[in-house]
Formats: structure tokens, C-alpha cells, sequence
């Protein structure tokens, strides 16, 4: 007879998405229902918007959506394309080539910028993909800025070079769903027309709430735009007081928002993006370690675009990611993130974005090498210190 075992302490939540929510936010998120016209509520959501404007870096419209980051994507397509427009999406990995099929789904032309999924895409094919557009055919540029399934960065400064150094007059549409809160972004200052967003990554929130930026250049396109749309409507939301949701506001995520906004900012965003860069790199120094003995090793393989808020590690030949993400589930207490799609059993994904600290990710790390132990995964063993050292060398300034 077999029994479950229990677990105590805090569950190690070092997926990806959704992320830790810390519990300020938690305690501010368990509000009492309030009208949504009421004056009190009125000043906390305004207070929000400007906010969320300030993180995207941006003083341009915001729209928002009672669902999750998918909602935005469709939310993003529907407001600016009409039928048989085409749209030129970067390839990144799974989460690039699910928002290519929705376009599809919604009768536009994807096509894909194709590029090697471990060391990302070529801006000089892009640029040169943009200058063959002579006919300006390419509605929209599509672009990922952090690549959830394979723990990569896109440069969104690249990507608008591209199209400026090409004279090329596409919109650019920035999924920015694991990457906003977590590393830079300037919707504004980088010239993204279209920016979308979601509350349960970096922004430490419950799901359910998304939203998107949107440029006076969105905005005109949005003007003759033929896709059916009504929910996410943009010029429909204009006409409401919150000049957002059609339909009822989830109040209680915008105190959780408020909340959530307030930390970032009391840490100031650089801040948080050079804690977020100095997780990720002891994350990293450790899978490098593991790697010697023939061990599990960084699935990206081009530095330039390792992902300070997600990392992918590649398991040996002939072993199985499950396997390891199960033993740390069920023996540990450690949620670590699966492969997707066509990475399936290939990679296990640690987070390290949000609500995290330096203890947070050595526990995680020992615990990930222990499971590797219990799995009979081939490794060099003590890539923790590997990540201590750093640490500790990091904080010694
Ligand atoms: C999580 C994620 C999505 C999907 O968002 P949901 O909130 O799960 O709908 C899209 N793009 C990226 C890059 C993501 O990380």
C-alpha cells in the first residue's frame, strides 16, 4: 500500500508562470467587493493605470482584460488587422508559434522569421526579410521579448532597428507576458505600437487580468481594422468610464496591482532588474556545473540571449525532464516548469521571476541537484556552490 506523503513548509514555486505572489499582494487581492463606480475604487484603479503606463514606459492608451495573457494576444490582433493581413512573427519557440497559429485561426497570413530555437533569431535576416518587402505587404512585426519555453531574450531595440534601418512601416507588436517587471522594456522608446501584457509573471499577481499598450499608430489602424471584435473592442472600451472591460472590473486584482506596483517601485525597476539578472546568473553558473559529467546543460546556447527570468536546462540524452520534475514535486516541494511542445520531456524550466530571493533559488538549486541525484541523471555534483560563490561574491559588492 503506498501513501501520500506530506509535504510541510512553503512549497519552492520556481515555475515560470504564474509566479510567487508575495503576500502583501495575497492580503491586499482579499478585498471586499466594492462597486466599480465607487469614488474609492475610482482612485485605486487610476492610480493603477498610471501606473501600469509607468512600467511599460509608456504614455500612450492602455486597454484592459478580465483573462489571461492569451486574451491579449487575441485582444492585440483583432483591434489593428483586417482579414488577409500579414504579419511577420519571429520565431522564438512555443509561445511564438502558438500566437502565429491564432493569427491564423483569425484568417491573417502568418509567416514566420524562421530561427534555431537554441540560439535565436538572425536580425540581419530580418532586415533583409523587411527590405525585400517592397510592396510593404507586412502588416506587423511580431515579436516575443522573452521566450518562456526556452529561457531567451529578443531585442526589441534590434527589432525596431530593423524596421527603421529598412524604412519599413509595419506595426510592431511586443508580447511582453514573462518579461514585463522582470527585465527592461520601453514601449515608448523603442517604438512598440502594440505592447501585451499579463498579471501572473512578473506584475506577482492571481491570473486573470492582461492587458495591452497601444500606440496612436495602433490606434489609427485599430480605426480600420475589419477582424470582428466586440468584448475586447478597443473604441467600444473608449466610450466607458474605466475606458477599459466591457463588463464588470475584477476590483480585487486591482488593489493586488496596486500592491504589486508599489514594491516594484519601492525597489525602483533597475533594481529589480539587476536582482533578476543576478538570480539568473547563479541559476546558470550552477547548470554549467552540473554539465561537466555529461549532465544537464543550459538549453540556450547564445549568451547574448540568456533570459534573466526563466532558464531552460537540457537533460542528457536518453533521460527524461518529467522524471525530475516529478521527483522535486512530489519528494521536495519544488515546482519546477515542463517542457513545451516540441521540448517535452527534453527540458525542465526554473523560474526566477517575481517574488525571489538568493535563498529562494539555492534552495531550489540544491533541491533540483538532489532530484537529479534520485533520478539517476548523470551530473557533476555541488553546482550549488557554483551558484554560492557567485552569490556571495555579488553581494560583497
Ligand atoms: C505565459 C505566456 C503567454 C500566455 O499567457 P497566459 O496568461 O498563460 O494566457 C504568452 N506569451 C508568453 C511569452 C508567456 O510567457
Amino acid at each position: 500500500m503506498t501513501t501520500t506523503r506530506i509535504l510541510r513548509g512553503r512549497q519552492f514555486f520556481a515555475n515560470p508562470g504564474p509566479t510567487n505572489i508575495p503576500d502583501s499582494v495575497l492580503k491586499a487581492v482579499a478585498h471586499v467587493s466594492i462597486d466599480f463606480n465607487d469614488p474609492a475604487f475610482l482612485t485605486v484603479y487610476d492610480g493603477v493605470v498610471a501606473g501600469l503606463k509607468r512600467i511599460l514606459k509608456t504614455r500612450h492608451d492602455i486597454f484592459l482584460y478580465t483573462g489571461s495573457g492569451h486574451a491579449a494576444w487575441e485582444a492585440a490582433l483583432v483591434n489593428v488587422f483586417s482579414p488577409g493581413d500579414a504579419l511577420l512573427i519571429i520565431e522564438t519557440g512555443h509561445f511564438s508559434e502558438n500566437w502565429a497559429k491564432m493569427a491564423q485561426d483569425f484568417g491573417l497570413e502568418a509567416r514566420t522569421l524562421p530561427a534555431d530555437w537554441r540560439r535565436g533569431a538572425d536580425f540581419a535576416a530580418l532586415r533583409a526579410t523587411l527590405a525585400a518587402d517592397t510592396a510593404h505587404a507586412i502588416k506587423a512585426v511580431c515579436a516575443v521579448q522573452n521566450e518562456t519555453a526556452t529561457g531567451m531574450e529578443l531585442s526589441i531595440a534590434e527589432t525596431r532597428a530593423a524596421l527603421d534601418a529598412t524604412g519599413h512601416p509595419a506595426l510592431l507588436l511586443v508580447d511582453t507576458i514573462s518579461s514585463l517587471g522582470s527585465l527592461d522594456f520601453r514601449m515608448d522608446e523603442w517604438g512598440v505600437d502594440v505592447a501585451v501584457a499579463g498579471s501572473q509573471k512578473g506584475l506577482m499577481l492571481p491570473t486573470g487580468l492582461s492587458f495591452t499598450g497601444a500606440s496612436p499608430k495602433a490606434m489609427a489602424a485599430h480605426a480600420t481594422s475589419t477582424l470582428p471584435k466586440s468584448y475586447l473592442k478597443w473604441s467600444n472600451m473608449l466610450t466607458r468610464r474605466h475606458k477599459s472591460f466591457i463588463g464588470t472590473v475584477p476590483t480585487s486584482l486591482f488593489y493586488g496591482l496596486e500592491e504589486s506596483i508599489r514594491l516594484l517601485e519601492e525597489e525602483g525597476l533597475d533594481a529589480v532588474f539587476a536582482r533578476h539578472a543576478r538570480l539568473a546568473e547563479a541559476v546558470r553558473r550552477c547548470v554549467r556545473h552540473w554539465s561537466g559529467n555529461n549532465g544537464p546543460s543550459l538549453f540556450c546556447e547564445n549568451p547574448d540571449r540568456f533570459s534573466n527570468s526563466v532558464t531552460a536546462v537540457l537533460m542528457p540524452e536518453g533521460h527524461d525532464a518529467e522524471a525530475v520534475r516529478k521527483i522535486a514535486l512530489n519528494s521536495f516541494n519544488v515546482s519546477l516548469g515542463s517542457g513545451l511542445s516540441r521540448l517535452g520531456g527534453k527540458v525542465f524550466r526554473i523560474g526566477h521571476l517575481g517574488d525571489l530571493n538568493e535563498p529562494m533559488i539555492l534552495g531550489t538549486l540544491a533541491t533540483v541537484e538532489a532530484s537529479l541525484r534520485v533520478a539517476g541523471v548523470p551530473h557533476a555534483s555541488g553546482g550549488v556552490n557554483a551558484a554560492i560563490e557567485y552569490l556571495a561574491e555579488a553581494a560583497s559588492g
